[in-house]
């Protein structure tokens, strides 16, 4: 049996369209009549062509989410539940062919895009479809005499969705599914790279009966597309999820209106290893929370804190666990790890790579691009660099790639002020079996989530969001209602 997944015939019908934009439930080409590729990262070729949508594109986008705001806020609850509903249904019956494009276009391994990707975001639809009915007010006790006094949460109107390629679909349903619960309607525009699974997604939204223009798509480009949403006038809030710099492009956007921002950024996530810990345990995490996407995630445990006592048998097994790993494309069944999502991506990461090496780093694993027959996709080995001190490159900045920092520590207290030594605080991990270092570690990490004794989980019902140079704001839980709506006072003197 081959171990090549074969392509559904309506992965290869959806790969043969040209490739348009959504506005007002019309599927249109570009206003220049431009496309631009989008490349299956495994061979380096192109999949199909995508329309370039630019600013006209974005005003007529946002013009129809406009015109369709106050009938979708002004739907029943339930019926605005019914229709994400049916929507999540969709996404459930054409599970396999999203998991397809999603592998084709961003490289990651098919049972990752199925088992992971395309069923967090069905999951996350449904939890998001159930939010119409939920929202609420509150009353107040106010020291005056004769008044009843109430809060109404309303949407906010047109919102942007701004989304990167390494969890394209997720990213994208994490905040297309509050902002529609809550009666906004929606302008995305899905990150250059892997612009295929939004387009499916629009299909979709449609055929459940989403009115039209409530969830536009324009494909395009962050700096043309992507800053036209950040900076119109009519956008009401923009959702965002990719690097930190743009993130600081897109708050300094937001003051021509002062539009609502949510930003989840980057990270350099610190995940440490008490020598209290399981070890055989922890060190499978700790490669999972490296290597899973092929490092090509923004709660990446990326640098690993060892104690002194377990460093050495940690490092070892993790090597070898790394030099096991397999690495190949996403529609092979015996791939552990996909390509990165491009060249530049994966010169980047053996930039960083080499800088490791000059900086007299141990390299105990990895560190080459894969060449033969792979050489045409944009491979990369899983890279371990041992005995790396806090100011190195390698543990300090945002790779985004498969590169593991191992760094060796002796007290707790100690690893606690260098693990929050970082301008990002996405993520953290602590392994320990003493329940109150635990705790006590819990709450000292700088950081937006701490997963003790386990990785890079996540929950619909968890809200998740970082600190400091990863952003602000959360998404997911019943927190990102607030992030989608806002609160009116309401005051009655009787
Ligand atoms: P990465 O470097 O990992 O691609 P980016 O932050 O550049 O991460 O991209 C994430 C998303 O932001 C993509 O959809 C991209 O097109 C978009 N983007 C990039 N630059 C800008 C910008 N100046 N304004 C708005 N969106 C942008
Ligand atoms: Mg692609």
């Amino acid at each position: 049996m081959s171990n090549l997944i074969p392509i559904l015939p309506a992965v290869a019908a959806f790969l043969h369209r040209d490739q348009q934009l959504l506005i007002g439930g019309k599927w249109v080409s570009a206003r220049s009549g431009e496309t631009f590729p989008t490349l299956n990262p495994a061979t380096g070729k192109a999949l199909t062509q995508v329309a370039k949508g630019d600013r006209i594109d974005v005003d007529l986008a946002v013009q129809s989410a406009r015109a369709a705001f106050p009938t979708w806020a002004a739907l029943m609850p339930a019926q605005r539940e019914r229709l994400l509903y049916r929507f999540a249904e969709l996404m459930e019956i054409h599970k396999e062919e999203l998991a397809q494009i999603e592998t084709l276009d961003n490289g990651k391994p098919f049972n990752v895009a199925f088992n992971v990707e395309v069923n967090v975001a069905i999951g996350q639809m449904r939890y998001y479809a159930g939010w119409p009915t939920k929202l609420t007010g509150e009353t107040y006790a106010v020291s005056s005499p004769g008044f009843h006094v109430y809060t109404r949460r309303e949407p906010l109107g047109v919102c942007g969705a701004i989304t990167p390629w390494n969890y394209s679909l997720v990213m994208a349903v994490q905040k297309i599914g509050p902002a529609l619960a809550a009666g906004n309607t929606l302008v995305l525009k899905p990150a250059e790279q892997t612009p295929l699974t939004a387009i499916r997604l629009a299909e979709l939204a449609l055929e459940a009966g989403i009115p039209e223009g409530v969830f536009n798509v324009v494909t395009g480009f962050g700096e043309t597309a992507g800053a036209a949403l950040t900076h119109h006038p009519d956008v009401d809030k923009v959702a965002f999820t990719g690097s930190t710099e743009v993130g600081k492009a897109i708050v300094q956007a937001s003051t021509g209106n002062l539009k609502h921002v949510s930003l989840e950024l980057g990270g350099k996530s610190p995940l440490i290893i008490m020598d209290d810990a399981d070890i055989s345990a922890a060190s499978e995490a700790a490669l999972w929370a490296i290597f899973s996407n092929s490092g090509q995630n923004c709660v990446a445990g990326s640098r690993l804190f060892v104690q002194s006592d377990i460093y050495d048998e940690v490092q070892s097994v993790l090597a070898e666990k790394a030099r096991g790993l397999k690495v190949g494309p996403g529609l092979d069944r015996t791939s552990h790890l996909g390509p990165l999502i491009s060249q530049q991506q994966l010169e980047r990461v053996i930039g960083y790579v080499e800088a490791g090496v000059k900086g007299g780093y141990q390299l105990v694993s990895g560190g080459q691009r894969l060449e033969g027959d792979l050489s045409d996709g944009f491979f990369m080995q899983p890279t371990i660099f041992s005995n790396v001190t806090d100011e190195a490159m390698i543990a300090t900045d945002e790779i985004f790639g498969p590169v593991l920092s191992i760094l060796r520590f002796e007290t707790e207290e100690e690893v606690l002020l260098r693990a929050n030594n970082s301008r990002y605080g996405l993520a953290a991990g602590v392994w320990t079996n003493n329940l109150s270092r635990a705790h006590r570690m819990a709450a000292q990490l700088r950081a937006g989530v701490v997963w003790i004794n386990t990785y890079d989980w996540f929950d619909p019902a968890v809200p998740f969001g970082g600190i400091g140079e990863s952003g602000f704001g959360r998404e997911l839980g019943h927190q990102v209602m607030d992030m989608y709506t806002e609160l009116k006072s309401v005051w009655v003197k009787l």
